[in-house]
Parts: C-alpha cells; sequence; structure tokens
C-alpha cells in the first residue's frame, strides 16, 4: 500500500494493523446474526487519526457474501487474515 496517508493532517507516517470488527447481516427468513471478521485499520502517528480504508471495505462484502453463501465476485477476495 504505497501512497497512503493521512485524510486528516496529510501525514506520510501512518500504520496498519488488524481488528477484530463484526458486521450485521439478515438471512433470508430475516433474522439477524453477526459476522466477526478482521480488517485492516491504518492509524496516524503523527495526529492519532484511526480510519478504515477500502481494504476494510472489501473484506466487509467478503466477509457477507460468504456468511450468506455466495461466492464474490468481480473483485479478487481481499486477505482478511
Ligand atoms: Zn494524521
Amino acid at each position: 500500500m504505497s501512497g497512503c496517508h493521512c485524510p486528516n493532517c496529510g501525514s506520510k507516517k501512518v500504520v496498519s494493523r488488524m481488528v477484530n470488527d463484526r458486521l450485521w447481516a439478515a438471512d433470508p427468513r430475516g433474522s439477524a446474526f453477526e459476522i466477526p471478521l478482521r480488517v485492516l485499520v491504518w492509524s496516524c502517528t503523527a495526529c492519532k487519526l484511526c480510519w478504515q480504508g477500502e481494504e476494510a471495505v472489501a473484506a466487509r462484502e467478503v466477509a457477507y457474501q460468504k456468511a450468506l453463501g455466495r461466492q464474490p465476485q468481480g473483485r479478487s477476495a481481499a486477505n482478511v487474515d
């Protein structure tokens, strides 16, 4: 991930880490269930901002599709481990 910088202060001193996250989905009968996943978050060492990038969005999409028993389409699976 080159060229990543803080969206708040513009610093290039950003670090990434994996955190446990979760999202909620509904099965075909309308029952909500929780999907645990790990997503990549960025944090800025200059201003301490934390944010999730497109990696996290992709990981959520993949986890959601997997939970519903579908194969993700149109994009390569994100490495969520
Ligand atoms: Zn910053």
